[in-house]
């Protein structure tokens, strides 16, 4: 679970604060393909994210888990509204940086102080997902289309070139970052993590870098 008192850069998003849950360490596996031969063209690039049931169940518990936490008295009380928020076409819209979207930013949150009708009535146009918290404690469909409809990647990517020790099928580069099969190559990035670390990647990414330039 991370916490934020920002939504996002907007007017609007200063004034929510955010909830987000999610398992850092996926089992579900995305996958990346060349489109064409040339290397200018972009590849392919799918997430799959809770494509594995394990990721879908925890999703579910860490919605539930936040949605106790905020229905907790404490909470209510120190908050205006609660909603199951989602990254919207709206929200992806207004979070471009234009002169008529900081005009409608700066409105919207000046309305959203006039109190709950004009809040919950441009909260429900600009990023809510339409799930009310009630039920998705109850309501297991409900969480889980929440879930699925809702989930996001963390911008960690990593592991399409994974190291791995000699004989492993799945292994792109050696412990050096030096390309399986190929002369004078070697990848220092995210890519060659073997596993998904729990937590966020740059720490590892710069360490791996370090490493890899070491052995350069
Ligand atoms: C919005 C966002 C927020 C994040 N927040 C956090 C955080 O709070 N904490 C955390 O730990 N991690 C965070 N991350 C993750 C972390 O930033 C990345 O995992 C890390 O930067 C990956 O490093 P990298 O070297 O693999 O790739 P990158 O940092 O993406 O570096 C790739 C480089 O290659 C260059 N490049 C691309 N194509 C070419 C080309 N054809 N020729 C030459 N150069 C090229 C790019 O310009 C870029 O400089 C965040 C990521 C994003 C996107």
């Amino acid at each position: 679970m991370s916490l934020g008192n920002r939504f996002d850069q907007t007017a609007v998003g200063h004034q929510f604060g955010v909830v987000r849950v999610g398992p850092d360490k996926a089992f579900s596996r995305g996958l990346v393909r060349l489109r064409t031969t040339d290397a200018k063209d972009e590849p392919h690039v799918s997430f799959n994210l809770l494509s594995d049931e394990r990721d879908l169940a925890r999703m579910i518990y860490g919605i539930r888990f936040a949605c106790k936490v905020l229905s907790a008295d404490a909470i209510q009380k120190a908050s205006f509204s609660i909603f199951a928020g989602a990254y919207t076409d709206w929200t992806r819209r207004l979070g471009i940086k234009t002169w008529y979207n900081k005009i409608l930013t700066e409105v919207g949150a000046f309305a959203l102080d006039l109190g709950v009708l004009p809040r919950n009535a441009i909260m429900r146009v600009v990023t809510s997902s339409g799930y009310g918290i009630d039920e998705l404690l109850r309501d297991d469909h409900a969480a889980e289309a929440f879930a699925r409809e809702t989930a996001l990647g963390n911008w960690h990517a990593c592991g399409t070139v994974r190291m791995g020790a000699k004989g492993d099928r799945d292994a792109c580069v050696d412990s050096a970052g030096r390309v399986l099969g190929i002369k004078n190559l070697r990848v220092a990035d995210a890519s060659i993590m073997p596993a998904i670390p729990c937590a966020n990647i740059h720490l590892t990414t710069i360490m791996a870098a370090e490493k890899l330039s070491d052995c350069i």
